[in-house]
């Protein structure tokens, strides 16, 4: 399973991505959970990509490439199966990534775009909360913990906000999208490995279709 999955904010990627991650030996590699690990050790990388996230702007192709490049490099499950997530977001992105990949030979099979309305994407982003301690992913109305403020998994008590999970950054996310990411929807279906499906779906069934088209092929 060599995978990408492509979708605005809040199209449900990463709880996509999780499950496909526990039921096939994939690696998932989202470069916004990356890019947050670097901030919170306080790499020069994090430090510099810190206000363009917070901002809900792109951090800069090179960053992120240069990011992903090592992740390939230095992990070897990689060739048995992998899943991107949230990246590649831009036409120079996922030419970086294509030229990546053909070093190691082992090209993209499948792009799942995840076509999700801009409500849905509002309601749920801004009901977004996660574990501090462990990264479980809630929402207050749609998903909360079984015990109010306490995380199921773990017990963790500090469900936090993202700080670009507020209505005036995900407006200008949603613009981000539109403008530099939507362009490499037309870019995977001229390769003809792009799959179009229903972000409005729960991610179960959305992982159901993805694990038939991908043994279907
Ligand atoms: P979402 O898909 O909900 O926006 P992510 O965790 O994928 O969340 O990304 C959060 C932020 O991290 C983005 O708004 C952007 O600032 C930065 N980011 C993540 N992936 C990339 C990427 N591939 N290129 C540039 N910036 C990125
Ligand atoms: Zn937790």
């Amino acid at each position: 399973m060599r995978l990408v999955l492509l979708g605005p904010p809040g199209a449900g990627k990463g709880s996509v991505a999780a499950l496909l991650k526990k039921n096939f030996s994939v690696v998932h590699i989202s470069t916004g959970d990356l890019l947050r690990d670097e901030i919170k050790e306080g790499s020069p990388l994090g430090k510099e990509a810190k206000s363009y996230i917070d901002n809900g702007n792109l951090v800069p192709d090179e960053v992120v490439i240069k990011l992903i490049e090592n992740k390939i490099k230095t992990d070897d499950q990689i060739k048995n199966g992998y899943l991107f997530d949230g990246f590649p977001r831009t036409k120079n992105q996922a030419k970086g990534l294509d030229e990546i990949l053909e070093k190691i030979g082992k090209p993209i099979e499948a792009v799942f775009y995840m076509e999700t309305a801009a409500d849905l994407i509002l309601m749920r982003l801004t009901g977004r909360r996660i574990c501090r301690d462990c990264g479980a992913v809630y929402h207050i109305h749609r998903h909360p913990p079984k015990k109010e403020g306490v995380c199921d998994q773990c017990s963790g008590t500090d469900l936090y906000q993202r700080s670009d999970d507020k209505e005036e950054t995900i407006k200008n996310r949603l613009d981000v999208y539109l403008e530099n990411t939507l362009p490499i929807v037309d870019y995977y279906e001229a390769k003809g490995i792009l799959n179009k499906i229903d972000g409005g779906l729960e991610s179960e069934e959305l992982e159901a279709i993805i694990a038939k088209t991908c043994h279907a092929s």
